[in-house]
């Protein structure tokens, strides 16, 4: 049914029933383990709602606004190993990454411009390609799903203007070797993206170290979401670049509006969600975030262990808390779990059950979760 625009207004009551009649069909995230949007931090709710009709795309006439996402940036520049770094709070990893591409086209300035990224890279690739007009070659993965150094230097050629680096892929969970791609971006002169959409708040507190962030010389730019890990609101994401200059790839004057140029892909943009950021980085801190992160790593190894028991293992030693999980007869397995209430997802190739350990998992679900899948592997 659908009746278009009505004449005469409804109550508000009217329209709150029909806000609570569409929110029923929608899933709530206790048994979603295909997801790496999480239920926002009650803070960050309260943040937004406070900020709702903040615009950051005229920032003149929003100066506080502005003042708290300079100070968003410069945490998440902390946690990437740079707190000088610039950037601006995006509508989360796809505009972060078009807007690095971005910069690095139009400062690399090559005449068929191309970028390299691994085959396990986020579709956002491909809107890249599209928009930007930019080949984007997919180097093939080593055996550990991570980018393969060599094919990435067989793809390198003049008109290379950017590597592309994955710190958390979004289906292994695996992380690019960041400085061997550094140490060929520095010898061919040419920018280094990293796509932390995910990993940004989770690797950095890992046990074991892994350099990723600016702490790598040739790292030029980096994409990190806080409405992932983060647990801001929507659409919260992170754009850093290493130093101011980089920024010049991205200006546009703007007349008309309060401040002279803009960098970001849209115009109009939230400021409740930059604020909401705000609020759930000096809220939590780094021991909250890290207790955080590390509670969901945790349970996802707590997971492997368990299903190892009745002989489903994964494809791949996890690292952060995205698994992929083998298991016989999957698209059986996958309808069976979908029956079952679970939404769970699956990797391109090979095909595998994949998982996303996130704040709103509780162990309760988890033992639950793992209670399904052992009945339904036993079946198949
Ligand atoms: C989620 C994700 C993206 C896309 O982010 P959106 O916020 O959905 O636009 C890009 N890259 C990686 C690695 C991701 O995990």
């Amino acid at each position: 049914m659908e009746f278009g625009l009505q004449k005469e207004g409804l109550s508000k009551d009217e329209v709150m029933s029909l806000l609570d009649w569409a929110r029923k069909r929608d899933l709530p995230y206790s048994r979603i383990l295909s997801s790496m949007c999480t239920d926002p931090h009650p803070i960050a709710v309260e943040a937004h709602v406070k900020f709702i009709e903040a615009n950051l795309g005229d920032a003149g006439l929003f100066p506080g606004t502005k003042c708290i996402e300079c100070k968003v940036v410069r945490m998440l520049g902390s946690i990437l190993g740079n707190p000088d770094a610039v950037g601006y709070i995006t509508t989360g990893g796809t505009e972060s990454n078009i807007q690095g591409i971005r910069s690095a086209r139009n400062m690399a300035k090559r005449k068929h411009p191309n970028i390299i990224v691994s085959e396990s890279g986020h579709f956002s690739f491909d809107k890249i390609a599209d928009i930007l007009q930019v080949e984007v070659r997919k180097a093939s993965l080593d055996e550990n799903f991570m980018v393969d150094l060599g094919s990435v230097e067989d793809l390198v050629d003049e008109n290379t203007a950017a590597i592309v680096g994955i710190a958390g892929t979004t289906e292994f969970g695996q992380i690019d070797p960041i400085e061997g791609l550094s140490n060929i971006a520095q010898k061919e002169g040419i920018f280094l993206h990293i796509d932390a959409a995910f990993g940004g708040f989770v690797i950095p507190f890992l046990e074991k170290e892994y350099k990723f962030g600016f702490e790598v010389d040739g790292v030029t730019s980096i994409s990190i979401d806080p409405h992932k890990m983060g647990m801001s609101t929507i659409p919260a994401g992170g754009l850093l670049f290493r130093e101011k200059r980089f920024l010049k790839g991205l200006s546009i004057s703007t007349p008309y509006l309060s401040t002279k140029a803009q960098y970001s892909l849209t115009g109009t943009r939230s400021g409740g969600a930059a604020v909401a950021t705000y609020a759930v980085l000096m809220h939590l801190g780094y021991d909250g975030l890290k207790k955080s992160a590390l509670r969901c790593v945790n349970m996802a190894k707590m997971l492997v262990d368990r299903v190892e028991n009745f002989g489903v293992y994964p494809i791949v030693d996890p690292i952060m808390n995205v698994l992929a999980l083998d298991v016989p007869k999957i698209e059986k397995v996958l309808l069976m779990l979908l029956v079952r209430g679970w939404r769970v997802s699956v990797t391109r190739k090979p095909r595998a059950l994949r998982l996303v350990i996130m704040p709103h998992t509780t162990e309760e679900n988890l033992n639950l979760f793992i209670e399904d899948l052992k009945e339904i592997v036993k079946n198949c």
